[in-house]
């Protein structure tokens, strides 16, 4: 017994010692991640259902440290942890407005808006908006083609505080989707409260969509709580034609997933946006 017990106990340190030493490298590493120019775009289409045209991208991150690439679902939360997520976020802002700035020249009101994430992190961070301020004017981005999306877990959180800052970034004309909805317990009261344009649906939703009954309510009853607050609602991981009907007859707007594209360097989204404005 007690042998076992010694076993049990010396796997779970070695668990907790490999996880330590792989956040101490992830913090170690961020902070050099910017000057050495280790971190790189990724855009991913949100399409519309009149023919799936692209009509906006979110912009996800990614990191190519020396030894190999680091997926965003380690080093996101590894970041937000030791505040690397405030530069980090801030060169994510100024990717976005780049892209806006680019796309905008290029195709002016056919451009896709652009969608970037905030952290929970970035919005307790009083430097967050003079900042933001100062990127947007020096890209000179239109704010009202970027959109912010913060999860619904972190909006709640501080639902007061969170409240004050979103009106402050909306008031710049910025754009609020609501992330990974459906995955929190905010009520209808609560999110009138918010200046929310749009309500992105989770994934794990539209993932049971065909098989479980239970998904496919949520979705309904989501799609119908954001159209009667005159929400915009986008289904995220969208992998299957079965989903996107499912998702279209609920009355869903706006579809990103892989059955329409996977997330894309800055040059292949330029292709496949002239690849349908050709046609
Ligand atoms: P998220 O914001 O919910 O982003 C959607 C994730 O789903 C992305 O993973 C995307 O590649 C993936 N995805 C898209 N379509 C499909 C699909 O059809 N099927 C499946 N199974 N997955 C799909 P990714 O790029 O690994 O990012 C993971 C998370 O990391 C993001 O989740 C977001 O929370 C965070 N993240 C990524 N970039 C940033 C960033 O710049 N800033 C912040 N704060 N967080 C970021
Ligand atoms: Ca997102
Ligand atoms: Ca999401
Ligand atoms: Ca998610």
């Amino acid at each position: 017994l007690k042998q076992k017990g010694r076993d049990g106990w010396q796997f779970f340190n070695d668990y907790q010692h490999h996880q330590a030493l792989q956040r101490l490298n992830v913090t170690l590493g961020l902070r050099l991640a910017i000057e050495r120019e280790e971190l790189e775009a990724r855009f991913q289409p949100i399409v519309s259902s009149d023919r799936s045209r692209i009509v906006g991208a979110e912009l996800l991150l990614r990191w190519f440290p020396p030894q190999g690439e680091v997926s965003p679902g380690i080093f996101i939360p590894i970041a937000e942890m030791s505040g690397a997520i405030l530069p980090i976020g801030l060169w994510v802002f100024r990717e976005g407005c780049r892209a806006e700035v680019e796309w905008r020249r290029r195709w002016g009101a056919h451009a896709p808006y652009v969608s970037i994430n905030l952290s929970a992190r970035q919005l307790t961070d009083e430097s967050l908006l003079d900042e933001m301020r100062r990127v947007l004017m020096e890209t000179a981005a239109d704010p009202t083609r970027i959109t912010l999306e913060v999860t619904e877990t972190a909006l709640m959180a501080d639902i007061d505080a969170n409240i004050r800052m979103l009106r402050r970034l909306t008031d710049m004309g910025l754009r609020l989707a609501v992330d990974d909805f459906g995955t929190g317990y905010s009520s209808l009261a609560q999110l009138t409260r918010l200046p929310v344009d749009i309500l992105k649906i989770d994934r794990a939703f539209v993932d049971g969509i065909e098989t479980h009954h239970e998904s496919r309510t949520v979705v309904r009853a989501v799609i119908s709580l954001g159209r009667s607050l005159g929400l915009q609602l986008v289904a995220e991981g969208v992998e299957t034609q079965g989903q996107h009907l499912e998702l279209m007859s609920g009355g869903c707007d706006l579809f990103q997933g892989y059955l329409f594209h996977a997330p894309m360097k800055p040059k292949e989204l330029i292709l496949a946006v002239n690849e349908q404005l050709r046609q």
